[in-house]
């Protein structure tokens, strides 16, 4: 009844590999690119395991070269995300009753697959799809996918052990069933992170649960590859359900579904919280209240107090700010820097990031590419003109862009005089930075002026030498963020060392890469055995 608990392997984190010039990954990486780049992937739907070719077809372009096509995907309609849902309910039936090391035997097995043979291909098809240089594609597609899958797996051990109860007194027997969710687990995933949209499915179905994922419109490519490489390592049909479709369709359906069991949904605020509302509004047609686990936008910071190491926090405004093109949702995108401060390292602030190169990531001597697409090429340049037309912005860096071959924005560094200007409080998604800068006897008002500013939470950093200011800093923001860097820069958690998520309009805060993320997914049945139970139904206190 019980299941047994056998350690699978001790995770480690996978080493980041450096593709440094003549390095046998590099002659790996390149060689992948060039066959891919020729290659127009016919992405199906999965369904069942079965590739289902609905000739309802999207092109996939690469962003830094929108040109090129490099999918046609075979769209969903509402047959198939009903089929969906319902393989899904099957596959629950075997699923649900297959023991965990099994299920976490597939996901370990993956990860060796994806740490191995075919690293290569799907880092050089996170690199096409969504524009990511060799090194981001390393830290994403590889090495954050096999931590999450090494670890995830070790967790639910854990989960497994944890959850049984202490005591059993003699007459009796305690257990405690760890069962996954009763019906589908719906996962809808990001563009930006490649690891991401494979965790969400996975993680849940590690638990035991089955369900459709909803890939973005904009990572077709690597998210069907990661699929394939899934299905390549053991996952049995009808376990996770690959739908490519139009968002509101996919989402009103499964949405409205009597046995939708949860949500696993990584995305912007504004489409989590809509989904929260349907979901409210179908509540009385659900047979469960769902788990609903989101983890959404953020307006991440850094605070430089006036004895920062001044060369860090510049190093960290740089990386933090504008690798990936700042389509982070962790993303540095305001910081509050003392006068004394700026007026020290403003001219080799903008220096160096005059020197960032920009352009296909194909070349590796790039430093980072295009942003994802159109809609978001027109979103953030739009924060740029407004910026260049207002008296009190100052552009410090960038500020051009063009979207002839690929959707380019220069990195951009945007001083504001208003603290609650529009770029130091809204999500932009893109590589702007806002700098405030404050006087440097006023260290306590900027901390809450931080606070208060931006409905988000997610991640932030404090920049300061003597401890008293890092505690007045911790005391301070202590509910601004989900993750607090100090003296680092807000960006670059690592599965298994810095469990990732944030609260306020930030998410549900269900930390991704811990325990705490996998046990939204089950719901335990507590046994209890009676071996001597009592054959005379009265009490003493009423006997005469
Ligand atoms: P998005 O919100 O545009 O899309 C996310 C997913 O939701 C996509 O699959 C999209 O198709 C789907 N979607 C959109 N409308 C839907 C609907 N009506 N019903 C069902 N699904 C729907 O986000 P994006 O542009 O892909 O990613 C960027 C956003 O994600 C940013 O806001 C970023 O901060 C956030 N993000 C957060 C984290 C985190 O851990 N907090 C991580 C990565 C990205």
């Amino acid at each position: 009844m019980v299941n047994n608990v056998v350690a699978p392997p001790t995770p480690v984190n996978e080493p980041i590999l450096g593709y440094l010039p003549g390095s046998e990954e590099r002659k790996k990486l390149k060689a992948e690119l060039a066959k891919q780049e020729c290659e127009v992937l016919e992405i199906p739907c999965i369904i069942n395991g079965e590739e289902i070719f609905t000739g309802d077809i999207v092109e996939q372009v690469m962003p830094h070269n929108h040109g090129h096509v490099i999918a046609r995907v075979h769209m969903a309609g509402e047959e198939e995300v009903n089929a969906a849902i319902n393989s899904a309910l099957e596959a629950h039936k075997m699923w649900s009753c297959m023991p965990w090391e099994a299920r976490c035997a597939i996901f370990l097995k993956a990860s060796e697959l994806l740490a191995g043979p075919r690293r290569a291909e799907i880092n050089a098809s996170t690199m096409l799809n969504q524009s990511k240089t060799c090194h981001q594609a390393e830290i994403d597609s590889a090495c954050e996918l096999i931590d999450f899958w090494r670890f995830n797996s070790d967790y639910c051990r854990q989960i497994y052990e944890d959850l049984q109860p202490p005591v059993s007194p003699s007459s009796m027997w305690n257990s405690s069933e760890v069962r996954p969710l009763e019906g589908f687990v719906f996962s809808v995933t990001p563009f930006n992170f490649s690891s991401i949209a494979a965790n969400l499915p996975s993680s849940a179905a590690i638990m035991g649960n089955t369900g459709v994922w909803k890939p973005s419109r904009n990572s077709y490519v690597s998210n069907y590859r990661l699929m394939k490489l899934m299905m390549d390592a053991g996952l049995p049909a009808g376990v996770i359900n690959f739908i490519p479709g139009k968002a509101s369709m996919v989402g009103d359906i499964c949405i409205s579904h009597p046995e939708l069991a949860g949500i696993h949904f990584t995305g912007s605020t504004r489409v989590f919280r809509n989904m929260w509302k349907d979901i409210a509004n179908n509540l009385e047609n659900l047979r469960s209240y769902p788990r609903i686990v989101g983890e959404t936008g953020g307006k991440d910071f850094i605070v430089a107090h006036p004895d920062c190491d001044r060369q860090a926090l510049l190093v960290a405004m740089l990386r933090g700010g504008f690798e990936y093109q700042g389509q982070k949702c962790s993303a540095a995108s305001r910081v509050y820097v003392p006068e004394s401060v700026w007026e020290a390292i403003k001219d080799d602030y903008c220096a160096e990031v005059a020197k960032i190169t920009m352009g296909d990531p194909r070349d590796f001597a790039n430093f980072i590419s295009a942003v994802i697409d159109k809609k978001s090429f027109d979103n953030i340049t739009g924060y740029i003109d407004r910026a260049k037309e207002d008296p009190g912005c100052e552009i410090v860096t960038g500020g051009g862009y063009d979207d002839s071959v690929g959707y380019f924005i220069e990195p951009t560094t945007i001083v504001c005089e208003d603290s609650r200007y529009e770029s130091m409080e809204e999500e932009i998604f893109g590589p702007v930075l806002s700098v405030h800068v404050y006087p440097d006897t006023d260290f306590e008002r900027i901390l809450e002026v931080c606070d208060k500013t931006s409905e988000y939470a997610l991640t932030g950093s404090i920049f300061a030498t003597d401890r008293r200011h890092i505690e007045t800093a911790l005391k301070a923001l202590r509910y601004s963020s989900g993750n607090f860097y100090i003296n680092d820069k807000p960006t670059g958690a690592v599965v298994g060392q810095q469990p990732f998520g944030g609260a306020r309009g930030s998410g549900t805060n269900d930390k991704a890469g811990s325990p705490l993320n996998l046990l939204r997914w089950v719901s335990p049945r507590s046994i209890k055995e009676t071996f001597a139970p009592p054959h005379d139904w009265t009490y003493g206190f009423h006997s005469e």
